[in-house]
């Protein structure tokens, strides 16, 4: 990318922790240039978020941080969107794309659509990347390398603004989907949002059952458990606003769910064996395609380093 012109003049991330500083520091990788402001509504965030140094300019106002941007990125909890989108709708540019990280798409064409102005293009996105860290000190360059970013544009959506967010996201080192919201919604509701759930669920379980101690808990945890806390550690109003804005989806996931571990229960309560060991076998078989598909590494403990960075 050419540093005399950048792809856009100024990209406002109204957000700053782990997926809104990613971007930024992706963004500087790529030598994309322009300016980056960066929005967080604490001084705290702030202050961490100028001592990192991602961002060209940081805001404590929305207004501030939005002003003249040609792209805007919404990166904070979707919960906060609509009254985010609000704050942001008089300083729009004629032109520019707002765009969006949010884990769910179908909540985000109703809260944030409303909010756009004429002129302004809406192409809601979602980078299918994280870790369970948060904040402004959590992001790093790497973090969308190789996974996917899912756009979900509305059918009327400018051709070439889908195709400008798209270069965008390339360069920040993802691959590209495109589909409708309430299938993205559906799609990760099974890949994501549920199995976060069970996760939550379980260490919830492990940590409710008296007849277990709690050391014995931590002590014992390499046995499937450790996995589960990492995912169950994952930013709690995050998760939150997940599954109050993908209710639909995620319950008729979780209706199926509890079918098949009824199934579960059923098969080991009457000594079924050959019902387990098939599930068992189809689901190695769904790991490996996974590995294959180089979404994930076939290394020890998934490959992570210490800090989970990967
Ligand atoms: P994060 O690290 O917790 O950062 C959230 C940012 O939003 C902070 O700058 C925070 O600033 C600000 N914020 C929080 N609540 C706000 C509110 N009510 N109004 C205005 N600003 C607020 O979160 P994240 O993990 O980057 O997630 C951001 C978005 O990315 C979410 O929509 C999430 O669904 C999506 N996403 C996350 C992941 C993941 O694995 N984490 C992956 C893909 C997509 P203050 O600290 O000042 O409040």
């Amino acid at each position: 990318m050419s540093e005399a012109k950048p792809m856009f003049d100024k990209v406002a991330l109204v957000g700053v922790g782990l997926i809104g500083s990613s971007i930024a520091h992706a963004m500087r990788r790529a030598k994309m240039g322009g300016h980056i402001a960066g929005y967080a509504r604490h001084a705290d965030t702030l202050k961490q978020a100028h001592a990192v140094g991602f961002a060209d300019s940081l805001h404590a106002e929305i207004s501030d941080c939005v002003r003249d941007a040609d792209l805007v990125v919404l990166a904070t909890p979707v919960g906060a969107f609509a009254e985010v989108a609000k704050a942001m709708a008089p300083y729009r540019k004629k032109g520019a794309i707002v765009s969006d990280v949010g884990s769910v798409k179908t909540a985000v064409l109703r809260d944030v659509g409303p909010h756009i102005l004429e002129g302004v293009h809406f192409i809601p996105a979602h980078p299918i990347a994280g870790t369970e860290q948060s904040g402004p000190e959590a992001g790093f360059a790497e973090l969308f390398d190789g996974r996917w970013c899912i756009l979900t544009p509305e059918p009327d959506a400018d051709p070439q603004a889908v195709e400008k967010l798209k270069q965008f996201w390339t360069l920040l080192g993802s691959q590209i989907a495109v589909m409708d919201a309430r299938h993205h919604d559906l799609v990760l509701a099974i890949t994501s949002h549920v199995p976060h759930l069970i996760a939550y669920n379980i260490v919830g379980t492990a940590d409710d059952l008296s007849a277990v101690t709690q050391s014995e808990v931590i002590k014992y945890s390499a046995g499937g458990f450790r996995d589960f806390t990492r995912i169950a550690a994952s930013g709690p109003t995050m998760w939150r606003d997940v599954f109050l804005n993908n209710k639909d989806a995620v319950l008729e996931v979780l209706g199926r769910f509890s079918e098949d571990l009824s199934a579960l229960q059923r098969a080991i309560r009457w000594g079924d064996g050959d019902a387990l060991f098939n599930l068992f076998t189809r689901t190695r078989a769904i790991r490996r395609s996974i590995i294959d598909a180089g979404q994930d590494s076939a290394a020890p403990n998934f490959g992570r380093n210490p800090e989970h960075k990967t």
